[in-house]
């Protein structure tokens, strides 16, 4: 039977009939136009909005030394290459800002205008990716990692280099200009290198490292790739969105590329080339294991070029930065580190079941001497960590344990530690080593913060007080936060007492100015409440506003100090300062 199917509007006059003789006047049936949908011009517009708040977040002003004081809280040794990135990373940043803001000057382009691009030397789990991740988050750009064999296995394919840029665009939430800013990091880049044993160029190598070139000098990448549906998906939300069918293209030319690898054979080349110019000859034999003389501080791009690169290549990567290998100490001193994210999390791990967790230096040494003999740097600290601890994650749970003192005979036998601990529970969770390594711990950190007073006071341009140390102390030991984490925490609260002190005055128009030992009580008491400083003075202080009112005449313009001893017994302080301005 062949059926006429009336037009849309014809079916919602017939269905409306139906529905009006079945139920009355209040059911009524509106159908949706079957048009193309129209472009949401308004959510779009809000949407831009939203994203360029991503982009004032960027710290394109930081300064070198500010950066290295970051990375110091994070990253042990390495302190050439702590410079150097820091240094390059921030002026390259800086850079771009000078330019946006002074359109007029000629900005450098083409020939002459080369990236601080950088390629990092060293062995596996040194921090490499450590450094450029912290480095990306200190700035507040979208950063990827992608590796270099992926390109020369599965042979190359010229998009595969591009998909770095476009995973690029998801880091930072599919803005384009967002994107721009980005830092592209590319680990084992000595995987392209032409293969020094064929005759003739490596070709699919050869061109991986032409197609990365123009990425990192300045090309524009599509974001719509013909064969990938997803991106032609996008497309088309994109055309439903704006109604406009525009061409998605990344540009390069800010983004900051950063290749790294072992290169493992390079030492060798480097050595060859100046025995050979005979600048002194310097043999690795004559250096004994402890002072072995680093090549790799002498590298020149023709040792680059030996080993397989275009010279082109390595051209576009001006900064070269070496790292070196950590031994048992270095690894120790990962672990003893309060911002370290290992410790951290186990603790965090244990305390979800109410376990509170420490350890003895001694347990953390062996831990790091198990590590390092992986030979996987500070990578082989997680699997360390994790096989002392595995068995009492899985057992302590179930038991009435309530804290766990890691010792080095745990580290060294776990299994015998756990059963001792099984059959004495009772007596275990009252043991003195715990009670004492509580109250060692408060004053280990404590020498921590104190000892590194110097970055503090770079990265924060401000001192510390006695105060302010034991508050971040506290903190941290109670919320198993990071150093710098709690110090921004801390700055952001002092921002709220400040704009108590605002609003009291638009409101009152006296001045309130809250001392520094007041500040940092407030702050503590905050914190003990679960609650936020500006909360807590408006609470504190609600009958301020009266009080101060009496006298309002006497202080004309001058300002009221709150000192610490206020918080305790606001009022009593109040009758206090009234009554002395009687007097
Ligand atoms: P790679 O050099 O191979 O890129 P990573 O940076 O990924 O090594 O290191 C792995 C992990 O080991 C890091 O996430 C970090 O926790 C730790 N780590 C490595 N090197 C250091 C270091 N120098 N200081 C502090 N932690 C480090």
């Amino acid at each position: 039977m062949n059926m006429n199917i009336p037009d849309p509007k014809e079916l919602e006059k017939e269905l409306n009939q139906y529905l009006h003789n079945k139920y009355g006047e209040q059911v009524k049936l509106g159908v949706a136009p079957l048009s193309f949908p129209s472009p949401r011009s308004d959510k779009f517009e809000d949407e831009k909005k939203d994203k360029s708040k991503i982009i004032s977040k960027i710290k394109f002003d930081l300064k070198p030394e500010e950066l290295e004081a970051y990375l110091n809280n994070y990253v042990v040794k390495q302190e050439e290459a702590k410079g150097i990135l820091a240094t390059k990373i921030c002026t390259h940043f800086n850079r771009i800002q000078y330019w946006e803001e002074n359109k007029n000057i000629l900005k450098p382009s083409g020939v002459g205008y080369i990236k601080n691009n950088i390629l990092m030397i060293g062995p596996t789990g040194v921090g490499k990716t450590y450094l450029i991740k912290l480095i990306a988050e200190k700035i507040g750009v979208p950063f990827v990692k992608g590796d270099a064999t992926k390109f020369s296995e599965t042979g190359y394919v010229g998009g595969d280099v591009e998909d770095m840029v476009r995973d690029l665009m998801a880091e930072a939430n599919d803005d384009i200009e967002y994107a721009q800013y980005g830092i592209v990091y590319l680990d084992e880049i000595d995987k392209i290198a032409s293969s020094q044993n064929l005759v003739g160029p490596d070709v699919s190598r050869t061109g991986v490292q032409r197609a990365l070139l123009k990425l990192m000098e300045e090309t524009e990448v599509n974001l719509k790739v013909p064969h990938d549906f997803v991106s032609q998906m996008e497309a088309f939300e994109n055309y439903r969105r704006t109604g406009k069918r525009e061409k998605r293209v990344v540009n390069t030319a800010n983004i900051l590329f950063i290749m790294s690898g072992a290169f493992n054979e390079l030492e060798k080349i480097i050595e060859k080339r100046i025995n050979s110019q005979g600048i002194g000859f310097i043999s690795r034999d004559t250096f004994s294991k402890r002072e072995e003389f680093d090549y790799f501080k002498y590298v020149k791009s023709e040792d680059f070029i030996k080993y397989g690169f275009e010279s082109e290549f390595i051209g576009r990567l001006p900064v070269i930065v070496t790292l070196d290998e950590l031994d048992g100490d270095d690894l120790y001193k990962i672990l003893k580190n309060p911002n370290n994210p290992i410790i951290k999390g186990k603790k965090m791990d244990f305390k979800a079941y109410g376990i509170d967790l420490k350890f003895k230096d001694q347990a953390l040494y062996s831990i790091a001497l198990n590590a390092h003999q992986e030979k996987t740097g500070a990578r082989g600290l997680v699997s360390a960590v994790e096989k002392v601890l595995l068995k009492f994650e899985k057992r302590l749970p179930s038991t009435s344990i309530n804290h766990l003192v890691v010792t080095e005979e745990m580290v060294k036998n776990p299994q015998d530690e756990l059963n001792k601990i099984l059959s004495n529970q009772k007596q275990y969770n009252q043991n003195d080593l715990y009670q004492l390594m509580q109250r060692e711990e408060r004053g280990k950190l404590r020498t921590y913060i104190k000892e590194r007073e110097k970055d503090f006071a770079i990265q924060f341009q401000e001192e510390l007080t006695e105060e302010l140390i034991d508050l971040i102390t506290d903190m941290a030991l109670e919320s198993g936060g990071g150093i710098d984490e709690i110090y921004q925490e801390i700055k952001r609260e002092q921002k709220e007492i400040l704009n108590f002190e605002e609003t009291f005055y638009s409101r009152n128009h006296i001045k309130l100015r809250f001392g520094h030992t007041a500040v940092i009580a407030i702050i503590k008491k905050a914190f003990k409440e679960n609650s936020d400083p500006y909360q807590i003075c408006e609470r504190t202080f609600k009958n301020y506003e009266l009080g101060l009112k009496l006298i309002k005449d006497q202080l004309k313009d001058k300002i009221i100090q709150v000192e610490e001893e206020a918080l305790d017994n606001p009022d009593e302080y109040l009758n206090r300062m009234i009554r002395s301005t009687y007097q």
